[in-house]
């Protein structure tokens, strides 16, 4: 197995970084990528292997679809640069992040503002606060961002319980936001609780944290709920999976957030999976040969990473 950490620099930071990285590699049938971020640690980095693995010496369902309708994704962003982006991508729905620390309401409320601005009123806005609220705050902060009529609020709170409480009181109040859960099905080690306690309306579904494409769709019949797909910020070889996915699943109410390469700089091929006119084509990727690759520390690192593994993983994906 010939795997090559990649090193590809974002445009603005996201989630902590300012430079994405990973392990790709080319299998029997289709190249992979494992990328879990430096904050996961096994078993759960087990989980995203699963998924290279898939890819690599499975490859992915029969799609049911051509192509898939993305979101633009908008960091924590001041509202002009909000709207410039928005205006640019073609695409008809936009994920904003809110909730940055050190950031107000207020710098929510412009962000959404220039964002729903540019969208239209056709256009949908979600948002995405990372489960940084409590429910009084969520609540407190859903109520004000309603007025620019959001498709539905991203993980507002951090726990399933407290998703439940918000999503009851919500209801109680008249409020129409929807409530999806990415977090709460993909860390919390139970995803089904989510609809055991009516937690969300929508499950957020991402293939590398999720063990890959199969047990992606297993879980989504499982939980009986609309899905949307969005990428764990991969280079093209990994968001081919979740457009995959997106592809192979029997319905696709809403718009994938898997549009993330558009953040990157670089690339590591010539083709990335970017959307045109918000959609991104179901297709394979190859990498080019150079202008991706991590200097030999950061190559050392993921190898090591790598390596902590159990051997039967993999080699096997079990
Ligand atoms: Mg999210």
């Amino acid at each position: 197995m010939n795997l090559q950490a990649y090193s590809l620099p974002l445009r603005n930071r996201f989630r902590g970084i300012d430079v994405r990285e990973g392990l790709i590699f080319q299998g029997p049938v289709g190249w992979a990528e494992w990328s879990p971020f430096a904050d996961y640690d096994y078993p759960e980095i087990g989980q995203w292997w699963r998924a290279a693995w898939e890819a690599a010496y499975l490859g992915f369902p029969a799609p049911v679809r051509d192509q898939v309708p993305v979101n633009v994704t908008v960091a924590a962003i001041g509202a002009e640069a909000a709207h410039r982006l928005v205006s640019a991508s073609g695409c008809r729905t936009a994920k904003v992040k809110v909730a940055e620390p050190g950031q107000t309401l207020n710098d929510d409320l412009e962000r959404v503002e220039a964002v729903r601005d540019a969208l239209g009123p056709e256009g949908r806005v979600r948002i995405d606060a990372n489960g940084a609220w409590d429910v009084d705050e969520a609540q407190r902060r859903l109520t004000a961002l309603s007025r620019f009529e959001l498709e539905y609020a991203e993980q507002p709170c951090a726990t399933v319980e407290e998703l439940a409480e918000l999503r009851l009181r919500l209801a109680r109040s008249g409020s129409p936001v929807l409530i999806a859960a990415d977090e709460s099905i993909r860390r919390s080690g139970d995803p089904e609780r989510v609809v055991e306690l009516a937690a969300a309306d929508i499950a957020v579904l991402k293939v590398q944290p999720l063990g890959g494409v199969r047990r992606c769709l297993e879980l989504a019949e499982r939980l009986g709920l609309p899905v949307v797909v969005s990428s764990a910020l991969e280079s093209s070889v990994g968001l081919a999976a979740g457009v995959a996915l997106a592809a192979a699943l029997p319905e696709l109410p809403y718009a994938c957030g898997l549009n993330t390469a558009a953040m990157f700089t670089a690339e590591v091929t010539a083709e990335p999976l970017i959307a045109v006119d918000g959609m991104i084509p179901v297709r394979s990727v190859t990498p080019t040969p150079t202008g991706w690759q991590a200097d030999p520390a950061t190559q050392q690192r993921w190898l090591t990473r790598w390596s902590l593994l159990p051997e039967d993983l993999r080699r096997n994906g079990e």
